[in-house]
């Protein structure tokens, strides 16, 4: 098994001198990003370049652009109205001019109407490194079968792969999955793709994402206001969907039988709003890797080197097969629940539901596999309330990837 972060382990003077002496540098850290955001190129309420600003002032080291169908390509220009369903008013188009340098906006007159031209993804690439945030090409593909929503982010594609449509919700999102894969085989490089909102209009069963094969990721915690995150009455929240999920591929072998990792996202579509819209800044991951570059980033997530955050920060995780450890970053006031969430064989030979199968309350915990394991994955709960809440009562949160006993 990896160990994700050996940030902390002791390390003696000595050790660290010896390292110093040898020219070895810590190479590993975490980079944080959010891999799910619209703009004005979508359905977004905010410019593109506002946007990306409003990352690089907050704080993350990498973020996907992800319009519906659509990548930040081509001229386009958007109305300076202050009324309409995506209004530019002039309010924000002086803030852009104050943020961006001088002669950054571009505006004209088409029929009495004035427009601001829309910047595309290597203008908002070399702003935003610059300002030292790395914009990683993307996009939501957007598919449905019947009724059911089929959304998949792309990251790191280079043109736009248009929704590929199937016969039911398993083959769609699965021909879109394997577009998305192909992309990256075609063109030579890293990418992924992430099955969006499950519970968005009850769109997609447990079923439905256990079957996925070759990608296996999904949003445990998106932050628009409309996912149904929590579930309800009938359907099971997200966590929950992520465990049966997770029993299916390993125990039952659905999909391709391996394990399926989660990611926290935004899906900021109102950059203007208060708490009761769907704005930046809820949902992230965090990747421990060599580089904040695309080439670095996917494959650490595809080794399951990250962990999905609403709020809570780790300085470190670990698993070797015998025991999973995770290392908090405090913060003032704050207490933290660690549950160790899994599945484990009974007394007489069957898989126990998944469940808690141990808590612990501080800012470190460790699970000792007892080797009959399905899996465990952490969850983090702090007892401080998210200041950006998805739902009134949010906490802020971590979610560890799932690990097997070795
Ligand atoms: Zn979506
Ligand atoms: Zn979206």
């Amino acid at each position: 098994m990896n160990i994700i972060n050996t940030i902390m382990k002791p390390v003696s003077i000595i050790m660290l001198l010896g390292m110093l002496l040898a020219g070895c540098q810590a190479k590993e850290k975490w980079y944080r990003g959010n891999t799910h955001t619209h703009t004005y190129w979508s359905d977004g309420d905010a410019a593109p370049d506002q946007v990306v600003a409003w990352y690089v002032d907050h704080d993350y080291d990498f973020l996907v652009l992800s319009d519906h169908n659509v990548m930040q390509q081509g001229e386009r220009w958007h109305p300076i109205t202050e009324t309409g369903s995506l209004p530019l008013t002039q309010q924000h188009v002086d803030l852009i001019e104050e943020r961006f340098e001088p002669g950054w906006v571009e505006i004209r007159e088409r029929d009495g109407v004035r427009e601001m031209r829309l910047k595309t993804l290597p203008e908002l690439q070399a702003f935003c490194k610059e300002e030292g945030l790395v914009l990683i090409p993307g996009e939501e593909v957007t598919d449905r079968w019947n009724k059911n929503e089929v959304h998949i982010n792309a990251i790191n594609n280079i043109e736009v792969i248009p929704p590929q449509h199937g016969d039911s919700v398993q083959d769609t999102i699965q021909r879109n999955l394997d577009a998305i894969a192909e992309h990256g085989r075609k063109h030579d490089r890293p990418v992924l793709g992430h099955v969006n909102h499950p519970n968005f209009v009850w769109s997609l069963t447990v079923e439905d994402i256990a079957s996925i094969r070759g990608e296996r990721f999904f949003e445990v915690y998106n932050g628009h206001r409309s996912v149904k995150n929590h579930g309800d009455a009938t359907h099971p929240s997200t966590d929950e969907l992520w465990d049966l999920a997770l029993v299916e591929r390993l125990a039952n072998g659905a999909g391709d039988g391996e394990l399926l990792y989660a990611v926290a996202t935004d899906d900021a579509h109102n950059h203007h709003g208060n708490n009761l819209h769907s704005i930046p800044g809820r949902g992230w991951i965090m990747v421990h890797t060599d580089a904040c570059t695309p080439e670095s980033i996917i494959p650490a997530m595809k080794r399951g080197d990250f962990y999905a955050s609403s709020g809570v920060n780790l300085n470190g995780i670990s698993a070797d097969g015998r025991r999973l450890r995770l290392w908090i970053t405090e913060q003032p006031g704050a207490t933290y629940t660690t549950e160790f969430i899994g599945v484990r064989r009974s007394d007489d030979g069957e898989w126990t539901k998944p469940g808690v199968l141990s808590t612990v309350v501080g800012t470190s915990a460790t699970y000792e596999f007892t080797g009959d394991e399905l899996y465990v994955r952490p969850r983090v709960t702090s007892s401080l309330p998210h200041p950006r809440p998805y739902k009134e009562g949010d906490r802020q949160m971590a979610w560890g990837q799932p690990v097997r006993p070795g």
